[in-house]
């Protein structure tokens, strides 16, 4: 998709802060966190919501699973806990029309909505 701000980040044509990638996920900096550690993870595939997944995407998304758990990992937080968040559609409060979940930790979450 050439207008999605999502898809230009994993071709490398906008700037981020990119904590990891592979040839299937990206996972970077949100610009906005809510949280001390604040993770966008992405698949390099345009999915635009969690609806539109099928069956062929499972391993990725298996896949991007793995991928949070290392990034969690990699920055201090799966013995203390974090939350991974997927906003799907409007009132799921989704803004960005790429599938993305957010990884957030490093303080005491707690409101879920
Ligand atoms: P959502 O509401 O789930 O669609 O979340 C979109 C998220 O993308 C928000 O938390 C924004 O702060 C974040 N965001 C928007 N543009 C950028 C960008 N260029 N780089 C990093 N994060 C972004
Ligand atoms: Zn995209």
């Amino acid at each position: 998709m050439s207008d999605c701000i999502f898809c230009k980040i994993a071709a490398g044509e906008l700037p981020s802060e990119m904590v990891y990638q592979d040839e299937r996920v990206v996972a970077f900096k949100d610009i906005r966190p809510v949280a001390p550690v604040h993770i966008l993870i992405i698949p390099r595939k345009h999915i635009p919501d969690l609806t539109a997944i099928t069956e062929e995407d499972a391993e990725l998304i298996g896949h991007l699973h793995l991928v949070a758990v290392k990034v969690a990992r990699e920055l201090g937080l799966a013995d203390r806990g974090f939350r991974l968040v997927n906003n799907c559609k409007q009132e799921g409060g989704q803004v960005i029309y790429h599938l993305h979940y957010h990884l957030l930790g490093g303080r005491q979450l707690r409101n879920l909505c």
